[in-house]
């Protein structure tokens, strides 16, 4: 019976889009590539408990993501070393995937498997006025994780029916 449930489940990620199940930009918590890594961040990154953070740009929005910090990376920082966040993820350097908002899911779990990665950004055409720009510039508007794609798969069939 579980694995009907999960079959269907897979079946069904190309009937919906990236959108459906991402979480929203102003949802995502981040921090900011100028903060710097003191005991008070260290209490808000632990208490927010997330394994990846996106880094905003300064002064920017939550939109305006420069980088990727992972939970991992502050492990063997010392908080009385007042370390910067950019110092770190200049580091580390971690890759940003970004898709479209419009992806199916079944072709983002590929995108997941081929690269690796279990975050991507997601993002939309900024509307300009009524004119449709073909080189339309792009805005982030979510995240995706794994989980993500993985809750469809096992829990789609229980909530629908
Ligand atoms: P974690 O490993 O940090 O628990 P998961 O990849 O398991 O995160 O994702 C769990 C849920 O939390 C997903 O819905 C995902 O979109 C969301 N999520 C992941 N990272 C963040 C973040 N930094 N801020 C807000 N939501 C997040």
């Amino acid at each position: 019976e579980d694995e009907k449930i999960m079959i269907e489940g897979a079946l069904k990620l190309s009937e919906k889009n990236v959108r459906d199940v991402m979480t929203p930009i102003n949802h995502v918590f981040t921090v900011c590539e100028e903060e710097i890594i003191d005991y008070d961040f260290m209490g808000r990154v632990s208490d927010a408990g997330y394994s990846r953070i996106p880094v905003t740009k300064r002064g920017g929005r939550n939109s305006d993501i420069t980088g990727l910090l992972f939970l991992r990376d502050l492990v063997m920082l010392d908080p009385d070393d007042n370390t910067i966040v950019s110092t770190v993820t200049n580091f580390y350097k971690h890759q940003l995937m970004t898709v479209d908002q419009d992806m199916k899911l079944d072709d983002m779990l590929e995108e997941f498997k081929k690269n690796h990665h279990h975050l991507s950004l997601v993002t939309m055409p900024i509307q300009t006025g009524t004119e449709t720009d073909s080189k339309a510039e792009r805005e982030t508007c979510g995240i995706i994780t794994l989980e993500d794609i993985i809750e469809e798969i096992i829990c789609d069939e229980i909530v629908d029916e």
